[in-house]
């Protein structure tokens, strides 16, 4: 049976306590996917977005997507991380999967770099849970990304929220939310070999 992330997600957000709201670091891929996941999780946790993306290529795009990632937060109240462009880290792990089709192997290891870097960082900045806006993207698995998340929330013992953004109209909500902000929308996911594949939802 498929495990409903949404409904896991709503359960941990009642668990938590009436008052105030726990730290979350929220690992974004870019400003339009971070709009509605903020709007959502804003309303019940302190948010700090970390921009660690060293899969998308060249460094320009990089720069463009964390420029608009900024202009996010004007919107939506969330402190940001900034991390530097790091691209040698995702060609170390992208190394002999070049050729893995959008959404194999590649990208699991893409995914587990991005979460083990914000799982880190979670664990060495006392946050109560880290997150990924991943899951909004129509393409992208919860499974799998949860599946990841999970498993390092135990090794670095900082709480995983599970979460399947896309549900409830999220993805739809984030283009209207990205429309509204003046956002730029990429139309790949952000490594060159993602780049012209330009699959419906891929982002
Ligand atoms: S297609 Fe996207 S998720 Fe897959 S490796 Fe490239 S940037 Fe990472």
């Amino acid at each position: 049976m498929k495990t409903n992330y949404q409904l896991l997600t709503d359960n941990c957000i009642a668990s938590l306590p009436p008052d105030g709201k726990p730290t979350l670091l929220l690992h974004s891929c870019c400003g339009p996917c971070s709009s509605y996941v903020l709007e959502y999780l804003t309303r019940h946790f302190d948010v700090t977005i970390l921009y660690y993306n060293p899969n998308i290529q060249p460094e320009a795009e990089y720069e463009k997507r964390l420029f608009y990632q900024r202009e996010v937060l004007k919107h939506l109240p969330a402190r940001i991380m900034e991390c530097a462009y790091d691209g040698a880290a995702f060609e170390e792990i992208a190394a002999g999967y070049e050729n893995a089709p959008e959404g194999g192997e590649r990208c699991t290891r893409c995914f587990l770099l991005r979460l083990e870097e914000t799982a880190r960082r979670a664990a060495q900045g006392g946050f109560d849970f880290f997150c990924t806006t991943l899951t909004v993207a129509p393409h992208k698995e919860a499974e799998r990304i949860n599946r990841i998340g999970t498993e390092l929330g135990r090794r670095w013992g900082v709480r995983w929220l599970p979460s399947d953004f896309k549900k409830r109209d999220g993805y739809l909500r984030s283009i209207r939310l990205a429309q509204e902000y003046g956002l730029y929308r990429q139309d790949w996911c952000g490594c060159e070999y993602s780049h012209g594949k330009n699959e419906a939802g891929s982002i």
